[in-house]
């Protein structure tokens, strides 16, 4: 009798997030039911709490750990997982929670919100690959549903998946006419990672680069173009760039000139 073949593991774990990347995954509907048949589900724990798997082909982590507890499961994962990808601007660059990291005394802040609280670990937010190796980052907030369904499938028939390094403004509908930042509003399309199909630019809100930045970007050129553009403060810049906690990436992503 012919066995047969087996199927790979899959985890799809959630850390401190708004789980919005994992529900993304759920509307993908009969194409997320048609991937179940493919994989054996070995943590899933928004759809179901499953036994504990002893080795992952494919580990999908959403979130930033947080607590010491998390950082401890996020290590485990990483040992028993071939392949780790970061879901979302959270795993990926830190997320909204990094928000709270940019304000100065974050402290003083965790005693404005928690005055009556003691022993909460207040730690600096950090993207998964900044504690464990990862693979494989698929940006958003929330994700692409459907760049996920290639980028997954891709990765599970061996091939090679990418991200294409371009920017937001070359999918823009405004590009060449009503451009927002032309028309002096802040958008960060021409650094931020394309992908999206630009649709907040496309429904006239400029784009806060929820996907992150792209490699090698001309961090100066953006500044002075929403300082004289859109006549934002360098305080103001520095605030929409913090939005997904995406600005020590497009510090680090930045070129010297
Ligand atoms: S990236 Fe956005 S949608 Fe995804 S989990 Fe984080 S906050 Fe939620
Ligand atoms: S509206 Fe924004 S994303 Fe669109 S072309 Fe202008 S700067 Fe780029
Ligand atoms: S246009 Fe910008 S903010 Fe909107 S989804 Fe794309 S990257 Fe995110």
């Amino acid at each position: 009798m012919n066995k047969e073949p087996k199927k790979p593991v899959i985890a799809i774990l959630s850390l401190t997030c708004c789980e919005g990347c994992q529900v993304a995954i759920f509307d993908l509907g009969e194409r997320f039911l048609e991937f179940l048949t493919k994989v054996n589900i070995g943590d899933f724990r928004l759809a179901e709490e499953l036994p504990d798997v002893k080795h992952y082909d494919i580990a999908i982590v959403e979130g930033t750990a947080i607590t010491k507890e998390q950082l401890r499961r996020l290590k485990i994962v990483r040992k028993k997982s071939k392949i780790l990808i970061a879901l979302g601007a959270c795993a990926c660059v830190g997320g909204p929670q990094e928000i709270k990291d940019y304000r100065g005394d974050k402290n003083r802040l965790l005693r404005y919100v928690y005055p009556n609280i003691r022993g909460i670990d207040n730690p600096n937010v950090k993207s998964v690959k900044e504690l464990v190796k990862v693979d494989f980052e698929i940006p958003g907030c929330p994700i692409n549903k459907d760049e996920f369904f290639s980028v997954i499938n891709k990765i599970l028939k061996g091939e090679k998946a990418e991200i294409e390094q371009k920017p937001v403004c070359e999918e823009c509908p405004r590009k060449n006419k009503n451009c927002l930042l032309l028309l002096g509003k802040p958008c960060l399309g021409a650094i931020s990672l394309a992908g999206c199909g630009a649709p907040c630019p496309a429904n006239n809100f400029p784009c806060d680069g929820c996907r992150g930045p792209r490699k090698k970007i001309n961090l100066e050129a953006m500044k002075k173009a929403l300082k004289y553009k859109a006549h934002l403060h360098d305080n103001e810049i520095e605030m929409i760039m913090e939005r997904f906690g995406e600005k020590n990436e497009i510090i680090k992503n930045s070129i010297k000139k």
